[in-house]
């Protein structure tokens, strides 16, 4: 593909300021040039005229799931086969991707293998996706959130169920062995299953050392699932880079999250708890029941706690629990509203969340930004979403993507993939 010049385009460069009316020249998979004002020598170049719309960089889903297929309960994830389970994740990968996300950060594959392969075939150019950093399944102790099993019931699930520190640290091994980039385990328990134990620890510190000792020593991320205050602190004293959740944190965890600022990542993960509160009652939960899964409370807690830990200078990342039925994938960008609206962030701070921070918690050099020289991941967005972040919402706003410096949208193309995403979903119903 010759160079491709974006011409006439307001550019938002994900640093969170101002977008600026401006020029981008794109060679290869790089942004060669950015060009405030404009004034690119044209030669060589294709110019594609973006209609005075934003420019910005591709988004990242810091807490994505594409392996949990907008089920309605946890347990049947365990009830797709494995083949029609890659497919579903292939399709999803690809909407996240028509969704206006060029990276995923995992927080959990359904099966163990299935992301790997995933990522595998994505990289290797078989399949349209995201970037994607592949996670191993929820590691989990018996009786732990993800736990799905019952007894003289057969039930195979999405959990990997490791209790004791030896049998954790073979889980975790098991998976660096199988691919994966990062490991995901549930330090705390979870408001959304019957039990209702999120302010309750699930791992030990023993157990939660072995899995940290051996995601550090082989060189994978390490990402933990901690709602409650104890777990937090357990993944801190272990140095997690990615922390999820952080419901019920208090006192001095704030101040022990802020001593490790540099090195952590957190993505309070507020789609599912918003959509669960208000929008889930076909799905049985009702605001009385929500109310007892302590919905309202949470709601009330993230922007209260994620409040102060952006004013303390955490890093916080949208992602939001997409992949339920009431919660499902491909909207995944409403999470940016919702750091607007619940965190009280500036919708160029979400974006900028969304593409800078992006870039850091996928670990890739150059990534996140347009800049000279930064990977070329772009979005030709209709509208200005500095003013309103909704309209990344709608697909059709999406003019252009593009992913690695080559078109996965080009600017005038019509979206096909809704249609088609439901195709496949009904391979299993
Ligand atoms: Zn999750």
């Amino acid at each position: 593909m010759k160079p491709q010049l974006f011409t006439n385009v307001r550019i938002f460069d994900g640093e969170g300021t101002a977008p600026f009316p401006g020029e981008v020249l794109i060679e290869g998979n790089r942004i060669k040039t950015v060009a405030k004002g404009g004034g690119l020598a044209r030669d060589g170049a294709e110019v594609v005229d973006g209609g005075g719309n934003t420019l910005m960089p591709g988004m990242t889903e810091a807490h994505s799931h594409i392996t949990f297929t907008n089920i309605g309960k946890l347990k049947e994830l365990g009830e797709i086969p494995q083949e029609e389970h890659l497919l579903l994740g292939l399709e999803f990968a690809k909407l996240l991707l028509d969704s206006g996300f060029t990276s995923l950060y995992s927080a959990a594959s359904a099966k163990l293998r299935t992301e790997v392969v995933i990522r595998n075939a994505i990289n290797a150019g078989r399949f349209p996706g995201p970037r994607l950093r592949a996670a191993s399944p929820e590691i989990t102790s018996t009786g732990g959130l993800g736990d799905e099993r019952q007894d003289h019931m057969y039930h195979t699930g999405i959990e990997l169920i490791a209790d004791g520190a030896d049998a954790v640290r073979t889980t975790v091994r098991h998976c660096i062995r199988e691919g994966v980039d990062t490991i995901k385990i549930n330090i705390s328990g979870d408001n959304f299953v019957k039990r209702k134990f999120g302010r309750e620890c699930s791992y030990t510190d023993a157990e939660v050392q072995a899995a940290a000792e051996e995601a550090h020593a082989r060189g994978v991320y390490l990402a933990c699932h901690a709602r409650a205050n104890g777990a937090v602190k357990l993944a801190l004293k272990h140095h997690f880079r990615v922390i999820y959740h952080c419901d019920f944190i208090e006192g001095e965890t704030y101040d022990l999250l802020e001593e490790q600022k540099n090195d952590v990542f957190l993505a309070p993960a507020i789609g599912i708890i918003y959509t669960t509160a208000y929008e889930a009652e076909p799905w049985g939960i009702n605001k009385a029941v929500a109310d007892h899964m302590e919905m309202y409370t949470m709601l009330e807690n993230c922007s209260k706690t994620y409040g102060e830990l952006r004013k303390r200078g955490m890093r916080i990342l949208p992602g939001g629990d997409y992949g339920f039925a009431w919660n499902p994938l491909g909207t995944n960008a409403r999470d940016l509203e919702h750091f607007v609206n619940i965190i009280g962030f500036t919708p160029a701070e979400a974006l900028s969340a969304a593409t800078k921070l992006g870039g850091q918690i996928m670990d890739i050099p150059d990534l996140g930004l347009i800049k000279d020289g930064y990977l070329a991941d772009l979005l030709l967005v209709r509208g200005n979403p500095t003013e309103n972040v909704k309209i990344l919402q709608d697909r059709d706003n999406l003019i252009m993507i593009m992913k690695d410096g080559a078109y996965h949208k080009r600017p005038g193309a019509a979206a096909e993939t809704t249609q088609k995403a439901k195709q496949v979903v009904s391979v299993w119903e």
